[in-house]
């Protein structure tokens, strides 16, 4: 356990380090960036000592994982769980029961459903509009990860604003493979631009992952995704 302990110290340290130089190579104050832990498949355990290194902020990708470590670990009161997975508009109601965020709110009927379970559980939840990048970026649709193209991007941002439970965050994106990170990064902010537009408070963006996290702070990310980076290799993709 100790041992533990001091690797996922050195996994944040490092990642902490390459922030603050991305964000100095950037102009920006470090300050300004929050970093999210992904846990997913790691254990309950490993996020009680990510949270005694002062981590605050846990991301999750499926329900059942993240619903069973939340209540494992419902006595770490400033936790604040990020949910980036895709939603099916069936888990809901127990996604708001933990999750402080979603960041992979991709269509109005989830955005729908997300407000109403939202409400019913007294909870106000942050939201990320997931953008499908391919699109922009003249690929064919990444439809296996989800996320909203085109015009859609905006309706969904409308349907958010509209419900009192939710909050519109901005937008979050995962850089599609085979594509350098800086050019999707940069479709993702000129989205964003597009978006304020009409929701001016929308001003957080939610990209970048051990690999691009640089090139996402260059592009304006505020909240960085970041899981094998400080917890080691995961089993391959399920
Ligand atoms: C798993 C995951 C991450 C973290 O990826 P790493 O490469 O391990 O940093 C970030 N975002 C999403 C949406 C993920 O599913």
């Amino acid at each position: 356990m100790n041992d533990r302990r001091e690797e996922l110290a050195a996994g944040l340290d490092a990642v902490r380090a390459r922030l603050a130089a991305a964000a100095r190579a950037a102009g920006r104050d470090p300050g300004t960036l929050t970093l999210v832990a992904v846990t997913k498949f790691f254990p309950a355990s490993d996020v009680r000592l990510l949270a005694g290194l002062g981590v605050r902020d846990a991301g999750e990708n499926r329900d059942q994982e993240a619903s069973a470590k939340a209540a494992e670990l419902a006595d770490l009161p400033d936790l604040h769980w990020h949910f980036i997975g895709q939603v099916q508009t069936n888990k809901v109601r127990s996604v708001v029961r933990y999750a402080g965020s979603v960041h992979s709110v991709d269509r109005v009927r989830l955005a729908d459903a997300l407000g109403r379970a939202a409400a019913g559980a007294g909870r106000e939840l942050g939201c990320f509009v997931q953008v499908d990048l391919a699109e922009a970026l003249g690929l064919p649709a990444d439809s296996g990860r989800g996320g909203a193209a085109g015009e859609e991007v905006l309706r969904v941002a409308d349907a958010v604003a509209g419900a009192d439970a939710l909050r519109l965050r901005g937008l979050m994106a995962v850089a599609p493979l085979g594509v350098e990170p800086a050019a999707a990064f940069d479709a993702l902010a000129r989205t964003a631009q597009r978006v304020r537009e009409h929701h001016p408070g929308a001003l957080e963006l939610s990209a970048g992952m051990s690999g691009d996290l640089e090139q996402a702070v260059a592009a304006g990310a505020t909240h960085l995704r970041v899981g094998s980076a400080i917890l080691g290799s995961r089993p391959p993709a399920r």
